[in-house]
């Protein structure tokens, strides 16, 4: 099933001799771990956005940096497309294989070069998973913040490939903003480095522009992350609404009060019963919607804010409002959002996640614009995301089996990310744009806008090799689909034709 690959795109590199390119990687990279069975390959040829499939043409395995050097020349030399992979849990179809292409696979680096407490940092491999960073460094009293809620599973080359956010983001930012460097591999497999170990480095801020490049700009083999120190305390309340609109106007008085929550999370009724019947957190299932609002820092402070926090909710009209009584009720809360999109999977043969983000204040109503989408196109959507940072996860449960549905997942989710562009938002909050989102930034930038992104982009892999295809929309396929960004009325690009 290949739902909505666009061929044009394999279409426009040129054809690449598998058997050929097999012979020299077997001659020049003996040790070289390469899958081309297709039962091997299989398994590849999806990321967590299992509804785009592509067979890679072959999977590569490294376990040495120098093999992925040589690997990235050869390519070059011979014009391969290379698509970086990490844990493959991405949900924009990011490390979407290519027909045409060879699927790099970075999970084997998985060692963590260097814990340094003194200097606050972690020096580690790109297929180090998000959560072993955290593990090594607790030892010492400290913690890597960005947390995803796939942070058990996702490395942190992709996390630095899709500037991964979590629900400590609200207050200790993304990937990029604790990150202190960044080791790549040019399409040419020449190391460069990003960032540097101080706090900030002469010339463009490269890192962060490579931060979310989604394996278009290189391949990262090392990645310094700063540590913070694990907050002396952390108390969660629990807030119960008879509407998410009210839940929604609650997330932007908090924050208004002066208080930056360690993690400011939402659920609506769908999302609340399917963890409930999940993972039993002991959540409110007669709630329209909760707000999981976690404060953390000295004990005083923490105190106060939880008493500040309490008297906002109350008067924004929570029926209640509980406080994890000790740190195992606490984690219950935790695991109940942190495994909320599992459970909401239970419900529905398949889900569609949403990624879309808008200032906080529009909550109450693309909550609302949502609810009534979903009921014009007869999709049940549940509701469970970052709602401190306006970053919302809508999940359209849909059945692929039913003829049409699939299509109809799809149109609901653009007019989700078109309402969201509407308010003033993003396409995309931290799931990136990868092949799923193409269209849509077509919507979000004007040609000047992408023009630019294709310029760093040429600057970086003048050949489109690495990751083609994904991220940036060709100015044609905007005209195609209808829907590029019209800035001050004027219509860019007028002698193209439109569908
Ligand atoms: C249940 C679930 C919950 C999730 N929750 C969150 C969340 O809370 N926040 C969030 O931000 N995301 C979330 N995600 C999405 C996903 O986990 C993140 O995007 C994560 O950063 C992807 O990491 P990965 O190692 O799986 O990368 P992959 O999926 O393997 O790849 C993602 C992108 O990174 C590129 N890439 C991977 N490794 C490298 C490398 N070494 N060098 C260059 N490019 C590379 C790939 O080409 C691709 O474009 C969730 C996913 C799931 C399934």
């Amino acid at each position: 099933m290949n739902i909505l690959y666009d061929e044009r795109v394999d279409g426009a590199l040129p054809r690449v001799d598998k058997a050929a390119l097999l012979a020299e990687l077997r001659e020049r990279l003996p040790g070289l771990d390469i899958l081309h069975r297709e039962e091997d390959l299989k398994p590849y040829e999806c990321d967590g956005l299992s509804a785009y499939r592509t067979m890679p043409m072959l999977v590569v395995l490294p376990e040495r940096i120098e093999q992925v050097e040589a690997l990235l020349r050869l390519c070059h030399r011979r014009q391969v497309p290379v698509v970086a992979r990490g844990a493959g849990t991405g949900l924009s179809g990011g490390a979407l294989p290519l027909e045409q292409g060879i699927l790099l696979v970075m999970a084997r680096f998985n060692k963590i070069l260097e814990v340094n407490p003194e200097g606050r940092f972690a020096r580690v491999q790109p297929g180090v998973r998000n959560l072993a960073i955290s593990q090594a460094a607790a030892p010492f009293g400290l913690y890597y913040a960005p947390d995803p809620s796939s942070q058990i599973a996702c490395s942190i080359g992709g996390n630095v490939a899709e500037n991964a956010g979590g629900v400590h983001c609200l207050k200790y930012g993304l990937t990029v903003h604790n990150l202190l460097k960044v080791e790549i591999l040019s399409v040419e497999g020449e190391r460069l480095t990003l960032g540097s170990d101080a706090l900030d480095s002469p010339g463009f801020d490269l890192l962060a522009l490579f931060s979310g490049s989604e394996g278009m700009l290189g391949i990262v083999t090392e990645v310094t992350v700063k540590l913070l120190p694990k907050p002396q305390m952390a108390k969660v309340l629990l807030a119960s609404f008879d509407s998410v609109e009210k839940a929604g106007r609650a997330v932007g008085e908090i924050i208004a009060a002066g208080v930056i929550p360690g993690g400011l999370e939402m659920m609506d009724n769908l999302a609340i019963r399917a963890a409930e019947d999940f993972i039993h957190a002991g959540y409110p299932v007669e709630a329209e919607a909760i707000l999981l609002c976690e404060l953390d820092g000295v004990e005083a402070d923490v105190h106060d804010d939880c008493e500040r926090v309490r008297r906002v909710l109350e008067q924004a009209g929570a029926t209640e409002v509980r406080q994890a009584r000790d740190e195992a009720e606490r984690a219950r809360f935790w695991a109940g959002r942190k495994n909320a999109f599992p459970a909401v999977g239970r419900l529905s043969p398949d889900y569609y996640c949403m990624d879309g983000t808008i200032p906080r204040r529009e909550l109450p109503g693309v909550l609302r614009g949502i609810a009534e989408l979903s009921a014009e196109y007869g999709l049940r959507v549940a509701n469970v995301f970052h709602a401190g940072d306006g970053n919302m996860h809508p999940l359209i449960l849909f059945d692929a089996n039913r003829p049409g549905e699939l299509e109809r997942a799809e149109a609901l989710g653009g007019k989700i990310l078109e309402l969201c562009v509407a308010v003033g938002g993003s396409i995309t909050g931290e799931h990136g744009v990868g092949r799923e989102k193409i269209n849509q930034m077509c919507a979000q930038f004007d040609a000047d806008e992408l023009t630019l992104f294709h310029a760093v982009k040429a600057a970086f892999d003048p050949e489109r090799l690495l990751n083609p295809g994904k991220n940036i929309p060709t100015l044609h396929r905007c005209a195609e689909f209808g829907a590029m960004h019209v800035h001050h009325g004027r219509l860019p690009f007028p002698e193209l034709e439109r569908f």
